[in-house]
């Protein structure tokens, strides 16, 4: 008898766990969020080989399947794992590599900053990154006269936090062998009203200063991008679509997915360098495990912040309209291009003239091919006439909500009350003419939290819940669009939605189980990822 039992006990045990289809994972007692087109709710999901099989209701999955791993979700909110659909993490892993200005509360605290991480440093140049002087007190655009007496020799160049202007002192202008007399198609070297340099470079005037920063090396980038890369995972992103790629960066982001040390999907967009067109011909769609590639990222004017967008009528803070970056006849090229490879082509466009200008080439250009999916990234000012070419052009706007709630503080100031109210940062509009809008943060513009995004999109206000009122209240749009545009649409506009985006059967098993209640409150209450989940496999659990 003393044999017997314990045999007895195994038996029942084996035959309650053998009942119907094997499986890898159940996952049950769950508030899933399907996030197919009508919105669908589950409690159970049955994943084998990396793959979701079924989901459904708790009794019918767990009576249909059984599975070595029973992942009970304890009624806590699943969703498909996060798209952030624009991002720079590429800039952002190197930007940890050098002096970090983000948050910098004045010139004066920035300027401490910048000698203390000299004095620490054997680096012949100094080089950070992150400031914004909307921040400071004074708010306006500072010279390098300061920066000249602390550094008289040693060159210095400190990146905007958006990338599109840098302050350099005298030293570096010397290096790089800028005068007054320099001249840069698509950028600026500005000057004072006497016509001295005042240290300020915008857009592709920062091109001359790149060779004389120092390159951290291969190894250090991936370094940062397994940190980042985790980072990610615990807000619940799995999917990020990064916004240009040098080959360079190709080369690095291609050895991390060949050597599985990358997790992270990327979709990426290459700059349209001669050898990244060559890649792209050689390639077309190019696919390596959690890397893929199908897609050309233009950058067709600077930013709002900078004065740098292209604006129909002149800034209200400034007599100047901003400026292309590309010419007309180089976007077309570019367009060709990308039809021709049959790629996606995606244009970062923030002033209204450059939304015009791109709207209405797409729309000639592609007007055969009705499903192109190209993209505007941004599309941060856009004249009440145009809305419709988005309609009429088929193109996908890939938007940035915490960029609104940021710059709430000063966008008034650069283009008015009446520009700002009829057409910027209009995702409502924008969503009402395409059906269709992709969320993402341009971290390391903004921060990559998720859930700063939801509160913008949804509340109108920043992770402070400002303003009180919201900022364009008329322009919110619902959590169940905000979701999508972080899932479903994401992955359609990364021509990745036969297998991420939502929790269907025959996708991938990507998804991520939420610590806090999934909400949409007037008041910002912070939240993670409790456990994170790519293709079946674990990734990230908040408890280890
Ligand atoms: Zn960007």
């Amino acid at each position: 008898m003393k044999v017997l039992i314990p045999g007895l006990i195994l038996l029942i045990t084996l035959s309650g766990c053998y009942k119907g289809k094997r499986v890898d994972i159940i996952v049950h007692n769950a508030d899933i969020h399907v996030l197919n087109d009508a919105m669908d709710k589950a409690s159970a999901m049955a994943i084998a080989d990396g793959e979701i099989i079924e989901v459904g209701p708790e009794r019918a999955i767990l009576n249909k399947y059984h599975a070595p791993q029973l992942l009970n979700a304890e009624q806590k909110d699943v969703l498909p794992g996060l798209h952030d659909a624009h991002t720079h993490i590429m800039a952002l892993a190197k930007q940890r590599l050098i002096l970090d200005l983000t948050a910098t509360k004045s010139y004066e605290a920035m300027l401490r900053k910048v000698k203390k991480h000299a004095s620490n440093s054997t680096s012949s140049v100094v080089y950070g990154r992150g400031w914004d002087q909307s921040l400071w007190p004074e708010s306006a655009m500072p010279d390098n006269r300061k920066l000249n007496q602390l550094f008289p020799n040693t060159p210095v160049a400190l990146e905007r936090v958006d990338g599109h202007t840098m302050l350099v002192n005298q030293a570096m202008l010397s290096l790089a062998q800028i005068d007054t007399a320099t001249h840069v198609e698509g950028g600026e070297v500005i000057t004072d009203q006497q016509g001295a340099l005042t240290g300020i470079l915008m857009d592709h005037a920062i091109d001359l200063i790149q060779p004389h920063l120092p390159q951290p090396s291969p190894t250090e980038i991936k370094e940062q991008l397994m940190i980042l890369q985790r980072e990610l995972f615990a807000l619940g992103i799995t999917n990020i679509h990064e916004a240009g790629l040098s080959h360079r960066d190709l080369n690095i982001l291609q050895e991390m997915a060949q050597s599985d040390q990358l997790q992270l999907n990327v979709y990426g967009m290459l700059f349209p360098s001669e050898d990244n067109i060559a890649f792209a011909e050689e390639q077309g769609y190019y696919e390596n495990g959690p890397l893929s590639i199908r897609s050309f990222k233009i950058v067709a004017d600077g930013s709002l912040g900078s004065h740098g967008a292209c604006m129909i009528d002149p800034y209200t803070d400034t007599s100047t309209h901003g400026f292309l970056l590309k010419s007309p006849t180089e976007i077309k090229r570019i367009f060709g291009i990308g039809k021709s490879l049959d790629y996606q082509v995606n244009s970062h466009c923030i002033g209204d003239s450059t939304n015009r200008l791109v709207l209405k080439i797409i729309d000639s250009l592609m007007s055969d091919q009705p499903d192109h999916r190209w993209r505007i990234e941004h599309a941060q000012i856009v004249h009440p006439d145009d809305f419709e070419l988005f309609n009429s052009s088929n193109v996908i706007p890939s938007v940035q909500p915490t960029h609104a709630t940021t710059d709430q503080r000063w966008a008034e100031n650069r283009i008015g009350k009446n520009r700002l109210e009829n057409g910027g940062y209009a995702y409502r509009s924008l969503h009402k003419q395409t059906g269709m809008l992709l969320f993402g943060t341009d971290f390391p513009v903004e921060s990559f939290n998720p859930f700063a995004t939801i509160h913008s999109a949804v509340q109108r206000k920043n992770t402070e819940d400002q303003p009180s009122d919201g900022f364009l209240p008329a322009e919110s749009v619902s959590l169940s669009t905000t979701l999508k545009a972080m899932t479903l649409w994401a992955a359609f506009g990364s021509f990745q939605g036969h297998k991420s985006g939502s929790l269907q059967k025959g996708k991938d098993a990507t998804f991520i189980i939420l610590d806090q209640p999934l909400n949409s409150s007037s008041t910002y209450v912070p939240n993670y990822a409790a456990q994170t989940y790519i293709k079946g496999e674990r990734v990230y659990n908040m408890d280890l």
